[in-house]
């Protein structure tokens, strides 16, 4: 069988089979990351359509009541050192940038489909939040570099993403790898390992789905 070295540390993948839908996933027993086979990447229009299905506005209670909770964890213990905020990935509704301004911040955003502008260029900020992006990342480490060196000294990634079930029976039953827009998926001992490479350190992870990186 091919080795596949984990994206974000290198080491050796061991192959999950998924019968159902025929896919492999490659999952790293030192760092926990987990990806899927390039092979099953769908494509970016198809990745944009299924985007535009999702409801994310702000009439979906259920989202912006998710954002509240991300902001409340997240974000609000660090609000004292945040002037000017980057929601990277803020999808087709920009909900998270209205609540973050809501608290008085400076808010750019930009979205690789829904507001391509790179805006950020030439620019650095004190927070960046990047939700519900990291499974969706081919590159994942690629991106983040990009990310910390738009942060400002002391500046914070803030990130959510569902963290994946350790058991390899309970992850082929997990909901959300059926999104195949869906990609990678990790566990607060990948964001260890990714804050490392980062020169970075984990402020904070609620163990569910949200991570703090300064
Ligand atoms: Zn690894």
């Amino acid at each position: 069988m091919q080795k596949m070295e984990c994206k974000i540390c290198s080491g050796e993948a061991k192959t999950i089979y998924d019968c159902q839908f025929d896919i492999n996933y490659y999952c790293c027993p030192s760092c926990d990351f987990i990806f899927i086979d390039e092979l099953k990447i769908i494509s970016p229009e198809k990745e944009k359509e299924s985007y535009s299905l999702h409801n994310n506005t702000p009439d979906n209670e259920g989202y912006v009541n998710m954002f509240r909770d991300f902001i409340e964890k997240s974000v609000a213990p660090y609000q004292k050192r945040i002037k000017t905020a980057l929601d990277f990935g803020c999808g087709p509704g920009p909900v998270l940038a209205a609540l973050l301004k809501e608290k008085g911040f400076q808010v750019d955003i930009y979205d690789k489909y829904f507001a391509p502008e790179k805006v950020y260029q030439n620019k650095k900020y004190d927070l960046i939040t990047a939700t519900e992006v990291m499974e969706h990342l081919k590159d994942p480490l690629k991106t983040l570099k990009l990310l910390k060196e738009h942060l400002n000294t002391n500046g914070i990634l803030a990130i959510m993403t569902l963290f994946h079930p350790q058991d390899e029976e309970k992850f082929k039953d997990w909901w959300y790898r059926r999104d195949l827009t869906h990609i990678s998926f990790y566990t607060p001992k990948t964001f260890e390992f990714i804050a490392k490479q980062l020169g970075m350190k984990v402020l904070m992870s609620d163990e569910k789905r949200e991570c703090v990186l300064g």
